[in-house]
């Protein structure tokens, strides 16, 4: 099945963990893929992709930079025709920290990357989206964004953001038939939570990170790629302005 046949696609993050996982999702279902990344990785992501004879462009920037991101979407629209769903999904962690002890520059970092990117790649997708006739917008939030108490608060104030700009995003974008939705991960095993998962290991703890979960188990990137992979389909056609929580079930048991 060709779910995006003809279709241009923007995943940001591309270099690794969900969004690499995503980006040869899109690209297995035909969708020609421009995978972005401040990590030159992302070359790697677009040249797996292309040996498995789809097609796929790699850009390495900074989705917290404007100029970058107005870059990225033009690259698209030169190669691959106009825009027809943007993925935001890069964005960084601040490690444990407890809120007395954050600066304002930790504050600031993180929320440029996970916040302000995403704005930027709605707004300067969207317009461009709207030209094919409609499309998707999708943003990585986190479960953290959804409830106070995980470990790093500026990260999960981030969050919180995206899921409210999502929300905008999808009152304003409606009536071009744009789409707009937010996936909310739980604990997934990616680049950015290596670290957990290798001290959990180190120190014999593997089933911890499965025992907190009622699926007894953390998630694979691929189990985030297939939620964004419908959400961006026409299968998703009245799913709009939501947060869909994709976390084995553990922010409800
Ligand atoms: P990851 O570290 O494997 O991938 C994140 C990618 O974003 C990296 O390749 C990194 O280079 C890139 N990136 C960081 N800053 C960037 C910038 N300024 N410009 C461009 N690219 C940049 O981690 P992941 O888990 O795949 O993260 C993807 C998204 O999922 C993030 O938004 C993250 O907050 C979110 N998320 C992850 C989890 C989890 O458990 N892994 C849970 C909830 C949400």
């Amino acid at each position: 099945r060709a779910r995006f046949a003809g279709k241009s696609i923007i995943v940001t993050g591309a270099a690794s963990g969900i969004g690499r996982a995503t980006a040869m999702a899109f690209a297995a279902e035909g969708g020609a893929v421009v995978c972005a990344d401040l990590d030159e990785a992302v070359h790697a992501t677009a040249a797996a992709i292309v040996a498995d004879g789809g097609t796929a462009r790699a850009i390495t920037l900074d989705a917290g930079r404007e100029a970058d991101v107005v870059h990225m979407v033009e690259l698209a629209g030169a190669a691959h025709g106009g825009i027809d769903v943007m993925y935001a999904n890069a964005g960084i962690s601040g490690g444990l920290t407890g809120l007395l002890e954050g600066t304002p520059e930790q504050w600031a970092d993180i929320l440029r990357v996970n916040l302000i990117g995403p704005f930027l790649a709605i707004k300067h997708a969207a317009p461009r989206i709207i030209e094919r006739g409609g499309g998707a917008i999708l943003c990585t939030a986190s479960v953290a964004g959804l409830r106070s108490g995980a470990g790093c608060p500026p990260y999960s104030a981030s969050k919180a953001g995206v899921i409210n700009l999502v929300q905008t995003a999808a009152q304003q974008l409606a009536g071009s038939n744009v789409r707009v939705n937010a996936i909310c991960p739980g604990l997934i095993e990616t680049g950015m939570t290596a670290r957990a998962y290798e001290h959990a290991r180190e120190v014999g703890k593997e089933d911890r990170i499965g025992r907190l979960n009622p699926l007894r188990r953390g998630g694979e990137p691929e189990e985030i790629a297939r939620v964004a992979l419908f959400l961006a389909s026409d299968e998703a056609s009245y799913v709009n302005g939501q947060a869909i929580v994709v976390d084995g079930g553990l922010s409800s048991s």
